[in-house]
């Protein structure tokens, strides 16, 4: 019998919305999508003292950016506790959990001898109950733990979606800590008990969890729940080759936010690093939910190419409707104190070509609603003075003109014909004065979208 498709994302809200668990998330709802299936949202909020409120409202707010919606959720770890105890309790009372009254210090000294002996560190078991074993007198004072009773026999095997099939010996695992001391239970046993409630399917996540997944199925064959099936994920390295790290440069999707990247190019660029589809390298939303169905992920580690992200980003700036657009620069444009008007749809669509990010088009944007500052470099090399007598005509000239684009682009004509120059003799010199920059589009176009008083202070100031 197949199972409804469900899957999950189930970040720690001990920080930002890393770029690797935004992948996950990525290919977790596009799984679901695909299928018909559910997506979940839960936070896996049980490291009380690392979890943050405000590291959860990022985490909110980098999936709806993302557009990554959920069906269900956010359901937080630290509402259930009461269900986590319930399952304990039944585990304890089928035998299948058993208390640990071990001190830090007995646990270290056990390790301390079995690395004497050249063993492996594992618990020992000593408070295992056994048919016929006397376990040690409870310790007055001690706070037990709760261990969950692994299998010592047999091996666990799991075919995973990515990496293929695993296989790992029971008698490599220990028998795992599931309630700490102070009662709450660990990470490796509310995530079973979660997959089992949420009915979720599949599982996909980072491969650091590998080596909890054996741990993991043996809970759930313990609780009778049905597995779901794992797919474990590479990392993904830095442009040095090392795993991509706060130390390394910008890994939350938040940084790229306010960097100016799209939300979707930043799932187009994700869902690529570490997933095929033939040789596509861009592609909608749509199409990677069409395409996506749990196959042509990669085993090996993708590498961070932020030069190839911002090309993806450059390609969604072209192709944004420049309302839309406008939009967006608008609110850069507002955090640096700049309220824009109706010429910035015209302004985005002049400069979107040269730009990869809407930080940059609103750098060009800005060049409009203030003053533009040459350098004195630009300034000595295009401001000679045989080309100033020209560019004080120009200013004569445009004060009488109607002021649109091709009286002034007549305007320009006629007073290169009057003083013999070529068009980069005095456009050169014009930009630098006007934009800043002796880069910029059409000089008749970047005027245009200046007032006309504004363009003859800049001139007639030079
Ligand atoms: N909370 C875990 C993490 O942030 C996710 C565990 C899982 O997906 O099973 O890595």
């Amino acid at each position: 019998m197949t199972r409804p498709i469900r899957t999950r994302i189930a970040p720690s809200p001990t920080g930002f919305l890393h770029l690797g668990t935004a992948r996950t998330a990525l290919y977790s709802w596009a799984y679901a999508r695909h299928h018909g299936g559910e997506f979940v949202l839960r936070i896996e909020d049980t490291d009380v003292a690392r979890s943050t409120q405000d590291a959860v409202e990022q985490i909110l707010a980098s999936m709806k950016w993302l557009g990554l919606d959920c069906d269900e959720g956010p359901v937080y770890q630290m509402q259930r506790l009461d269900r986590y105890r319930d399952v304990v309790r039944q585990m304890l009372a089928a035998g299948t959990a058993y208390h640990c009254y071990c001190t830090p210090q007995e646990l270290d000294e056990m390790r301390e001898a079995q690395r004497a002996r050249g063993e492996k560190t594992l618990y020992d078991r000593r408070w295992r109950p056994e048919p016929g074993k006397a376990l040690p007198p409870v310790p007055a004072g001690v706070k037990p733990v709760v261990r969950f009773r692994n299998p010592v026999e047999g091996d666990v095997s799991w075919d995973d979606l990515v990496k293929g099939p695993i296989t790992i010996n029971n008698r490599e695992i220990d028998d795992l800590i599931i309630v700490r001391p102070d009662g709450v239970p660990t990470y490796n046993f509310c995530v079973v008990v979660d997959d089992w409630d949420m009915r979720i399917s599949h599982v996909f996540r980072g491969d650091e969890h590998v080596n909890n997944t054996p741990w993991q199925i043996n809970i759930f064959n313990a609780l009778g729940a049905p597995l779901p099936l794992f797919g474990h994920l590479p990392v993904i390295l830095g442009d040095d080759g090392q795993k991509l790290s706060k130390r390394r440069g910008a890994v939350s999707v938040t940084a790229y936010q306010e960097a100016g990247y799209l939300p979707e190019a930043m799932l187009n660029y994700l869902a690529r690093l570490g997933w095929s589809h033939g040789d596509d390298e861009l592609f909608t939303r749509q199409q990677m939910v069409e395409w996506f169905d749990g196959s042509h992920l990669s085993r090996s580690p993708a590498q961070w190419d932020a030069a190839k992200l911002a090309w993806v980003n450059a390609h969604y700036i072209k192709q944004m409707d420049d309302a839309a657009l406008a939009r967006l620069v608008s609110v850069q444009l507002q955090a640096r104190g700049i309220a824009g008007d109706e010429r910035l749809p015209g302004i985005c669509a002049l400069f979107k070509d040269r730009c990869d990010t809407t930080v940059a088009l609103a750098k060009w944007a800005a060049v409009f609603y203030g003053d533009a500052t040459p350098s004195d470099a630009d300034r000595a090399q295009h401001l000679t003075d045989a080309v100033r007598p020209a560019v004080a005509a120009l200013a004569e000239r445009l004060a009488q003109i109607p002021w649109d684009k091709a009286s002034i682009a007549a305007a320009i004509k006629e007073v290169l014909a009057t003083h013999g120059l070529k068009m980069p003799a005095l456009a050169m010199p014009v930009r630098v004065l006007v934009m800043g920059t002796p880069q910029t589009p059409s000089l008749d176009v970047v005027l245009a979208l200046f007032s006309r008083d504004v363009v003859l202070t800049k001139l007639r100031n030079a």
